[in-house]
């Protein structure tokens, strides 16, 4: 059982209060400690204020520590696919060291960890922290059906070879036993199948995003993942990085802010979907996802982005609890 903080009123202030006595018992004076987040695509508008980031890092600061913030580039071809296009990207939506007070680093370079399925490219500037803190914005996503932290750290701390081994390792194959039910048709969100009357399934790749939702919804079995369902795979990768920092301190805050139906990588019309809740925050990352979920239901009096996603949104949570990252399990403390 973990517990978790919960603020509800004045975050910013709240945070800016209890922040560095948190950091100073977890954290050592000189500790090079990652701030890992999104720094928002170009044209969205529902990623990580600054003010929030500047919040954690003025708190590691007062403990003594020397942080960075932390991103890698995209695996999509947008204006944070290179290193020179995310620093330009960040500048635009408000982060540079000057606003940050402390170096912005972004860089795909990775050094490797073999789980089950992957051999992990883990971003090296996580790797070799002191320790970390997981800024999450709480949005929806097309793979996961909720991006939070472990999609933080499952696809973006690690290198573009992982994301691409991710996205490709779960894309469907057909087996045996299709019943032309046409489900496969209707869920697909990137039109990757057809089926005419009379003809035997026919499937286009090309715009595949590998979230799985074809094979999680085949009454008949008959649409195998290539080598594992992508909820598996996000989990491999975020436990992946978190073994880089084995016995070392990392703490996560989830922003239940600005609740987008899609992710910050999205570049065009975004709706916010759910209202404002507050902010989570602790040491378990199952934890802290489990609970941004049950919170934004809650509020919302329905399961939110399972009904977008057409499938439960807390597979991969499961997975991460299965692979021994976090427990699902909390209690909430008021703050
Ligand atoms: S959902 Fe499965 S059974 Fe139905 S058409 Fe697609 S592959 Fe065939
Ligand atoms: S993995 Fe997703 S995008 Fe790809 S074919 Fe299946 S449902 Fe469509």
């Amino acid at each position: 059982m973990s517990r978790l903080r919960f603020i509800k009123k004045k975050p910013i202030h709240k945070l800016a209060e209890i922040l560095p006595e948190i950091f100073s018992q977890r954290f050592k004076k000189g500790d090079k400690v990652a701030v890992k987040l999104h720094m928002g695509e170009y044209g969205n508008i529902n990623y990580i204020r600054p003010i929030w980031a500047r919040t954690v890092v003025d708190a590691l600061k007062s403990a003594g520590t020397e942080p960075f913030l932390f991103d890698s580039p995209t695996l999509y071809k947008k204006k944070r696919h290179t290193v020179s296009d995310y620093h330009q990207t960040a500048k635009m939506n408000g982060y540079t060291e000057e606003t940050m007070g402390c170096p912005i680093i972004i860089s795909d370079e990775g050094v490797e960890h073999k789980t089950e399925h992957l051999d992990v490219s883990v971003c090296n500037d996580i790797a070799d922290a002191d320790g970390m803190v997981v800024l999450t914005h709480i949005k929806g996503h097309i793979c996961t059906g909720i991006g939070g932290a472990i999609k933080n750290l499952g696809m973006g701390a690690v290198s573009k070879k992982t994301k691409s081994d991710i996205h490709e390792g779960c894309k469907p194959v057909i087996a045996e036993g299709c019943i032309s039910c046409g489900k496969c048709v209707e869920v697909c969100p990137g039109d990757c199948f057809k089926l005419a009357e009379g003809k035997k399934l026919e499937m286009d790749l090309a715009t595949c995003y590998g979230c799985s939702i074809c094979v999680l919804n085949c009454p008949a079995e008959a649409l195998k993942s290539k080598f594992a369902l992508f909820y598996t795979l996000i989990a491999e990768g975020a436990s992946a990085v978190l073994k880089k920092l084995e016995g070392k301190s990392v703490y996560y805050i989830n922003l239940l802010y600005d609740l987008s139906e899609k992710c910050d990588c999205v570049d065009t019309y975004n709706p916010l979907i759910a209202p404002n809740i507050g902010v989570l925050a602790g040491y378990d990352i199952a934890a802290i996802d489990q609970a941004s979920i049950e919170l934004i239901n809650k509020k919302a009096g329905k399961k939110v982005f399972d009904l977008r996603h057409k499938r439960p949104s807390e597979l991969h949570i499961s997975e991460a609890e299965r692979l021994g990252i976090g427990s699902r399990e909390y209690d909430i403390e008021d703050t």
